[in-house]
């Protein structure tokens, strides 16, 4: 198996290129150059077995032996030892619990399936590793936790001073050892700016293999597809209608991917929030990137969301075929509080912002298709969003883990937004 660059101005790359690489340097995206198929028996016999034999089965065509089988298998199993619950909220909407995991988002999977991938090829090279990652919430948290304690890699996290929430922080500062966490006196543009010159700095990149593990890594994207496959194990027919909160469409996208391998699915539902680039796409078929707006759902404000161009690629670039399979809608923040308080008032559940952007746009489609059913994916719990004790008054059960996390020192190393002063830190740790 070889991906190609979507931009096709790079040379195709295998498995491992493409992991140790990201991004071609044609600035496209990789992308594979065969989808994997399977056979709707077999699909029904693979939902029979345990979730790390599902993962493995679906991953192993993209990973084409270049990671041996059995070490696959265990990169597999610890991807996805946690709990992925169906959760019945009303007859005709459920929504698949992604929180379950380390640092309580839907992000851990792809996060700990790449870590352990990277680490499995940095061994086979002499130089130590850096991770450099910027975050304005979850990918530090995700990121950080999955590289946690792998030897020979170093993992520098920027994250803007006073703009993530008291969990997602903790999350990012509380790690120590392989984790060194820079509070940077600025804003996420900032921390974004920062990582991208120490990414192209040729001192660094002579005294360490220094990459960016970033969300559009083929390794963090393909292994999202597995939550799909599992919550099909908990649906009889018809085909559901799946909502997913959606920013930069790496977590939808991936939904297509499992769904064009044969995962049978009756429509995608990409749910966003004022950030509306594709739902206007959907109307005029042009993609018209903007700045981004800040929104109570925080984590999709997207103004250019980076993985749609794999969307566009998994449907060859013809419209009418897409707009079969995807839909996509906006939903205001007041919608979005009105959605929380009212699935809360009504059935007790407690959604957190991205979450109900999903059930907001799952509800209103299924309201003009009554003989629809469907689930949409609560990504990330809402205990990292301060603003749901606001709306709600509660977040509902706190996870034992955010105790935890309370008890444990904040470590941080504090820095100007300065390019300079951060690689300083980033050459001690070499
Ligand atoms: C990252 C994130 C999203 C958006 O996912 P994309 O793959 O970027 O579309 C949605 N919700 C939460 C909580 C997230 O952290």
């Amino acid at each position: 198996m070889h991906y190609f660059s979507t931009n096709r101005r790079s040379p195709r790359a295998d498995f491992r290129e493409t992991v140790l690489q990201g991004q071609p340097d044609d600035n496209g995206l990789y992308f594979p150059e065969t989808i994997a198929h399977f056979e709707l028996d077999e699909i029904a016999s693979l939902l029979k077995k345990p979730n790390a034999e599902i993962g493995f089965a679906v991953i192993s065509p993209y990973v084409d032996g270049q990671i041996p089988e059995s070490e696959l298998f265990r990169i597999c199993s610890e991807t996805v030892d946690f709990e992925f619950p169906m959760v019945a909220i009303t007859d005709r909407i459920s929504t698949l619990e992604l929180f379950h995991g380390p640092t309580l988002a839907f992000k851990d999977v792809g996060a700990r399936f790449m870590s352990r991938c990277l680490c499995f090829f940095s061994q086979q090279r002499s130089q130590k590793t850096i991770v450099i990652a910027a975050t304005s919430g979850d990918t530090g948290g995700a990121v950080a936790n999955g590289f946690y304690g792998m030897n020979g890699i170093e993992v520098v996290i920027l994250y803007p001073k006073g703009r993530v929430s008291l969990v997602q922080e903790q999350q990012l500062t509380t790690l120590g050892g392989n984790i060194t966490a820079i509070e940077l006196d600025g804003s996420f543009d900032d921390c974004q700016r920062i990582a991208k010159a120490l990414l192209a700095d040729t001192e660094l990149k002579k005294k360490a293999f220094v990459t960016s593990a970033n969300s559009i890594n083929v390794a963090r994207w393909l292994p999202q597809q597995f939550y799909y496959f599992f919550a099909m194990k908990e649906w009889d027919a018809p085909p559901p209608v799946v909502s997913v909160p959606s920013g930069n469409f790496g977590n939808v996208c991936a939904g297509l991917l499992a769904n064009a391998s044969g995962l049978p699915v009756e429509l995608f539902i990409a749910a966003c929030n004022a950030n509306d680039v594709i739902p206007r796409y959907m109307g005029t078929g042009r993609v018209e990137p903007m700045a981004s707006v800040a929104t109570l759902s925080n984590a999709m404000d997207v103004g250019d969301p980076s993985n749609f161009v794999r969307v566009i690629e998994i449907f060859h670039n013809e419209f009418p075929e897409l707009k079969k399979k995807l839909a996509s809608v906006s939903v205001s923040d007041s919608e979005t509080k009105d959605t929380m308080r009212q699935v809360f008032d009504s059935h007790g559940y407690v959604l957190d912002p991205h979450g109900a952007v999903g059930y907001k746009a799952l509800s209103d489609h299924l309201g003009k298709n009554p003989t629809a059913r469907g689930f949409f994916l609560e990504t990330a719990h809402p205990v990292k969003f301060e603003s749901v004790v606001h709306i709600l008054g509660t977040f509902g059960s706190v996870p034992e883990s955010v105790a935890e996390l309370n008890k444990r020192q904040k470590q941080s190393i504090a820095s100007e937004p300065d390019t300079e002063q951060v690689k300083e830190i980033v050459l001690s740790k070499i």
